[in-house]
């Protein structure tokens, strides 16, 4: 073999030593080789399961899929390359041989009411929207729009707010339902036990949850998953081995890292219910939530919920500003889920998007500020809150 060819070939593709790598391998090669082509056409024509292309496959990130399809009891799951990309594949999926009409919660994150509004809408998919908490008008939309699927979040965003996803699936009755399960994670609710078909996640926030990865996840039950893992295969929406890879040893510490935020988050809740500069406190651990009783049937007692807002008192823009700069621990950043504790302005940020007349008509004030509660010691974010919220 010439310089260059080896330059090429050389150490490559070489078989196995017979030894096993405790955790998955970073698996960056697109393509594989077979001991024959036989064996290479059994897998591409869907007969074996097995390596072949990296749009279709690849060994990290299935093993990504496979621990999250576990971790959220589904039929199968694809890891993808960021959560917008999740929920993408799972509406066209639902969409694809039913009615071009989606019925939505009203309270969503903000990116996902604009994937409907300004990337179906205009493919010809009509979305109505509604509050899935009053079950009453839920029902109601569903007779009277004949939805091809139905999308909520478990803890909608930024208010926190429970929906009864048992009642709504049970409603449903053979719609699709499509459930945003990142806020609540696997841990706390897992929604395919409930009647859900089809779970996303960003797996950028909790799952990740170091602030280092894009990621996203898409599980499904038994009959939604071929036509989203055919849809996965055609458009390539998947996350790369890398970022597979980081997931998957973030996940790890999941358990860990929420016990210890959500207890977090109790206690931060509790202190700045009680603060003079603080109106009002959204959140789920709270026993007089709006939505209590369906927290208590559906989440685990010491697991309700890491993110929490509040209505900073007689507050705007201005205020809001000066808070968030004064902040010196708390990362001022938008995004969720992380290590560190983090604050969020949703008016700027997630929810810049949408009117301030429709803003102000969810629920979500000029003063609302969302902490998505990290695992440091709770005495010290308390602290940085107080000389934040005394400037
Ligand atoms: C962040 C987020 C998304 C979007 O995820 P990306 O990974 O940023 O694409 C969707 N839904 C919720 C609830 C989120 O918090």
């Amino acid at each position: 073999m010439k310089f260059e060819t080896k330059a090429i070939h050389f150490a490559e593709r070489k078989r196995g030593a017979g030894c096993v790598p405790t955790t998955t391998p970073i698996h960056t090669a697109t393509s594989y080789v077979h001991d024959s082509m036989e064996a290479l056409d059994r897998i591409l024509g869907g007969d074996d399961d097995g390596q072949s292309y990296g749009r279709f496959d690849n060994p990290t990130r299935n093993a990504l899929s496979d621990l999250v399809c576990e971790l959220e009891s589904g039929a199968g799951a694809i890891a993808c390359a960021s959560g917008m990309s999740a929920l993408h594949l799972g509406i066209l999926a639902a969409l694809l041989d039913r009615p071009k009409q989606v019925l939505a919660a009203n309270a969503l994150f903000g990116a996902t009411t604009k994937l409907l509004l300004s990337v179906f809408g205009p493919m010809g998919v009509e979305t109505e929207f509604c509050d899935v908490c009053d079950l009453a008008a839920f029902e109601e939309a569903v007779k009277e729009t004949k939805p091809g699927a139905v999308v909520m979040e478990t803890i909608s965003n930024p208010l926190l707010r429970v929906a009864a996803m048992d009642k709504i699936a049970g409603i449903c009755a053979g719609v699709p339902l499509i459930v945003d399960n990142t806020f609540a994670t696997p841990m706390m609710v897992r929604p395919l036990e409930l009647g859900a078909s089809i779970v996303v996640h960003s797996a950028t926030k909790y799952m990740a949850g170091h602030g280092d990865v894009l990621g996203g996840v898409i599980i499904a039950n038994e009959e939604h998953f071929p036509s989203i893992r055919a849809l996965s295969r055609t458009i390539g929406p998947t996350m790369s081995p890398f970022d597979s890879y980081l997931t998957m040893r973030g996940i790890k510490t999941m358990p860990l890292r929420l016990e210890r935020q959500c207890a977090n988050a109790c206690k931060v809740a509790s202190w700045l219910a009680d603060h003079p500069r603080v109106e009002r406190v959204y959140f789920t651990g709270d026993p007089k939530h709006p939505d209590a009783a369906t927290i208590a049937r559906l989440f685990p007692r010491n697991l309700q919920g890491a993110m929490l807002a509040f209505d900073l008192k007689d507050a705007g823009r201005a205020e809001v500003f000066r808070f968030m700069e004064a902040l010196k621990m708390i990362v001022p950043a938008t995004s969720l889920g992380d290590v560190h504790t983090m604050a969020l302005y949703p008016a700027m940020a997630s929810h810049r998007e949408i009117s301030a007349k429709m803003r102000h008509r969810l629920g979500i004030g000029d003063g609302l500020i969302r902490i998505s509660t990290g695992i440091e010691a709770v005495e010290d974010i308390i602290a940085d809150l107080e000389q934040a919220l005394l400037t």
